[in-house]
C-alpha cells in the first residue's frame, strides 16, 4: 500500500456549486451532498465509511486510496462545464438555485484519480456565476474573499 502524498503547494482543480441565497449572505453548497462551504473557513473532508463511524480504530484522515472520501475536484474546466450543462439551466428564471463554476484550492492529503483529485482540505479560488445577479456576486466576493464574475 503506497502512502498518500501530502501536498504543501495547493493544487487547483475545478468544481461546481449551488449558490444558496441565505438571509445572512449567499453561501456555496456542494452539488452532491448539499454541504455548506463556510465563508472564510476551509472545508475538511471526513470519511463516512460505516466501519470508520462504528469503530474508531478504523477511522482515518480523508481521503484514502480505495475509498470515495475527500473533497472532489476535476482537472479540466471543460469537464466541470459539461457537468454543469448536464444539470440544466440555473437560477430563479428556471425555478432553480444559481450555480457557480470555479477553481478550488486543494491541499493536505491529495489523492489523484482519473478525472482530478480528492483532497483533505479545500477552499474556493475564483467563481463564475450562472443565474445570479450583482448582489449575489458582491455577497460572495465579500464573504469568501475570492474573485467572482457573472457568466
Ligand atoms: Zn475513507
Amino acid at each position: 500500500m503506497s502512502r498518500t502524498p501530502t501536498s504543501i503547494e495547493p493544487v487547483l482543480g475545478w468544481r461546481i456549486w449551488h449558490v444558496d441565497p441565505t438571509p445572512g449572505g449567499p453561501r456555496l453548497r456542494s452539488w452532491a451532498h448539499s454541504t455548506e462551504w463556510p465563508a472564510g473557513q476551509k472545508v475538511e473532508a471526513h470519511c463516512r465509511s460505516i466501519l470508520g463511524l462504528a469503530l474508531p480504530a478504523w477511522s482515518h484522515a480523508a481521503p484514502r486510496k480505495g475509498h470515495a472520501c475527500g473533497v472532489y475536484a476535476l482537472r479540466d474546466r471543460a469537464a466541470a462545464e459539461t457537468m454543469l450543462h448536464e444539470l440544466g439551466e440555473a437560477g430563479p428564471a428556471f425555478n432553480r438555485l444559481p450555480a457557480a463554476l470555479g477553481r478550488v484550492s486543494l491541499w493536505g492529503r491529495v489523492v489523484e484519480n482519473v478525472a482530478g483529485w480528492r483532497a483533505q482540505f479545500a477552499y474556493p479560488y475564483d467563481l463564475v456565476l450562472f443565474g445570479a445577479d450583482d448582489e449575489i456576486a458582491a455577497g460572495l466576493r465579500r464573504d469568501y474573499a475570492v474573485d467572482v464574475a457573472l457568466a
